[in-house]
């Protein structure tokens, strides 16, 4: 039984080992997903707590099939599908559960995916729940995908491609335009996971607007409420009768428990906001473009693709370990990023951009990263 020891050990080894830090109000935060500022704003706690008050009530009880499916969760679907302009859309207990969750229930034994390299843990897992024969493709590379597809694409049954939109460690952004048209080609589904592009960009609404694209003949998008929009939970949007069979088939749905009613109640808030000021997603970017251009100054390898996550690639792991604690006894959290979330000697501290974040707060920041000593930057 010491292979629990043994374990933690080679992680330490490795400069893997990680551990949960309590956030508290002496450290100022600036890694959260809560781009927006949304998790804080006063309507939104607002909207929870009326709520609270007048169903007194927390849980759902159960899940959407059985019991647990409420006038919250219908009105917040509904009001989805009118701000991701899709046909339909069907919630989810989380992001991570609707991807594990969908994936398995759209393809299997006998199907294909092709996969983006840098695509979330929960895409990768759900692909190897599906039992459908997965090949991944370099990072946003259509040409090998294409030509993957020429060669593959007849060997099996049904088709599956899958993307971030806003992958998530590296902040840059999807071709959807080419996925969407290599995806009908070859008569594949595409599905698309739009955690970080939700609330982001396409003034907020996500990838499709940013694309200036609808189309959901052949398209799932999947999105969470729990970065931009501040809250809890997932959805999945799709023609009508993707959405019934989800319903039916998909297993995180029909066997977890459906989200806290009030909490439905809080996302339109949210949505809402998102929706009546497309400025926001624009200041965000603004924002986001100002401290990438300071945080040039300080380090070699910093990326920016015009979102909010601004990852500055430190690489060996030890090293990155150690800017981050020294950004922290500085009073700034930013979490080092390793391995397996990224490649191995890729660590990096991955900024992310709110606006909740003000003049002084970076100006500060800035200070502290003038006196990181120079061995640790590169
Ligand atoms: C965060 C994230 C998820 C998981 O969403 P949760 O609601 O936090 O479970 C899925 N996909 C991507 C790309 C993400 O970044």
């Amino acid at each position: 039984m010491d292979f629990f020891l043994k374990g933690l050990e080679a992680l330490r080894e490795k400069n893997l080992y990680r551990e949960r830090e309590l956030v508290g109000e002496d450290l100022i935060n600036l890694c959260s997903n809560d781009y927006l500022g949304l998790s804080k704003d006063g309507r939104v706690v607002e909207t929870l707590i009326r709520c609270l008050k007048e169903t007194k009530r927390v849980g759902s009880g159960a899940s959407a099939l059985v019991s647990g499916y409420t006038r919250e969760h219908k009105e917040l679907e509904e009001y989805l599908a009118h701000f991701k302009e899709a046909p339909r859309c069907v919630l989810f207990g989380s992001g991570y559960l609707a991807n594990v969750g969908v994936i398995p229930s759209l393809v299997g034994e006998g199907d294909v995916i092709f996969s983006d390299q840098l695509n979330h843990a929960s895409i990768i897992d759900g692909c190897r729940l599906s039992k459908a024969k997965v090949f991944i493709f370099k990072h946003k590379d259509y040409k090998e995908l294409e030509e993957l597809l020429i060669k593959l694409r007849k060997n099996y049954r049904r088709c599956l491609i899958v993307s971030d939109s806003v992958f998530s460690m590296e902040g840059d952004l999807a071709d959807l335009k080419t996925l969407r048209k290599l995806s009908q080609e070859y008569d594949c589904i595409l599905y698309i996971d739009d955690a970080h592009g939700t609330g982001t960009i396409g003034e907020g609404r996500g990838i499709l607007r940013e694309f200036k694209l609808n189309f959901f003949e052949n398209l799932i998008l999947m999105g969470t409420l729990s970065k931009a929009v501040g809250a809890y939970g997932a959805f999945v949007c799709a023609k009508n009768e993707v959405i019934d069979y989800l319903i039916n088939l998909s297993r995180t749905q029909i066997f977890s428990t459906s989200l806290p009613p009030c909490l439905c109640k809080a996302s339109p808030t949210s949505l809402k906001i998102i929706e009546e000021n497309p400025e926001l997603s624009l200041k965000l970017r603004q924002l986001s473009e100002k401290i990438y251009l300071r945080l040039k100054e300080f380090f070699k390898e910093v990326h920016y693709y015009k979102t909010p996550i601004i990852p500055i690639i430190v690489g060996e792991e030890g090293r990155t370990l150690k800017v981050y604690e020294f950004l922290k006894e500085n009073g700034f959290f930013l979490r080092a990023i390793r391995y397996p979330a990224v490649p191995k000697g890729r660590a990096r501290l991955r900024l992310t951009v709110s606006l909740a974040y003000d003049e002084e707060i970076l100006e500060r920041f800035f200070e502290v990263l003038l006196k990181v000593p120079f061995e640790f930057k590169i």
